[in-house]
Parts: structure tokens; C-alpha cells; sequence
């Protein structure tokens, strides 16, 4: 992948998505950083965000409730998720998981 080649220094989350498709509402993201994911009425995860409503579309690293959530702990949730439903982005958009 291109973005190994930026280091891994530079790999900061400043983006997320989770694909409804492929979420199948196992809670592994919910349990690893609460303050982030939550299931909504359909068991799929959304990402909790501090001026709108919980969405699983994209949403931008300062839309999130949770300011102070940090890198290690948004990548074990992705890396949680059975499905690999949940989509970390730098903020050159390169994807850096799954
Ligand atoms: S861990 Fe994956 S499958 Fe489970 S709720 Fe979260 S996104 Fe959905």
C-alpha cells in the first residue's frame, strides 16, 4: 500500500466510515471505544458525533463526540470487527485499515 510509504508516524485517523454492508452487529467496535460506536435500531454500527445525530457514513475526526479518543484505540476497533466493516482514513485520504 501507498501510505507505508509515508511512514507510519504520519498515519493519523482523520476519517471514518463504516460499511452498513458488511456490518453484521457484533458490538466488537461498541465494546473496544463506546464512546465512539453504538448500534443503532437495525444492530449496525454508528459512529457517535458531537453536533449530529450517530451516522456510519463518513465522518471527519472532529465531527466525533469522543475529542480526545485516540489512534491506538480507533484502530483496535476497526481491527475488533470481524468484517473488517470499519474504514480508517489519513487525511490524504489514503485508507489505513483494513
Ligand atoms: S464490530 Fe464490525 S460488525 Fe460488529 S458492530 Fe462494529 S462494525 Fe458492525
Amino acid at each position: 500500500m501507498e501510505n507505508q510509504a509515508n511512514g507510519q508516524k504520519k498515519s493519523r485517523v482523520a476519517k471514518l466510515v463504516v460499511r452498513r454492508d458488511l456490518c453484521i452487529g457484533a458490538a466488537s467496535c461498541v465494546a473496544v471505544a463506546p464512546s465512539t460506536f453504538e448500534l443503532d435500531a437495525e444492530n449496525k454500527a454508528v459512529l457517535r458525533r458531537k453536533q449530529a445525530p450517530p451516522t456510519s457514513d463518513e465522518t471527519k475526526r472532529e465531527e466525533l463526540e469522543d475529542q480526545a479518543i485516540d489512534d491506538d484505540t480507533l484502530m483496535l476497533a476497526a481491527q475488533s470487527c470481524p468484517t473488517q466493516a470499519i474504514y480508517l482514513y489519513d487525511d490524504e485520504g489514503n485508507q489505513l485499515y483494513p
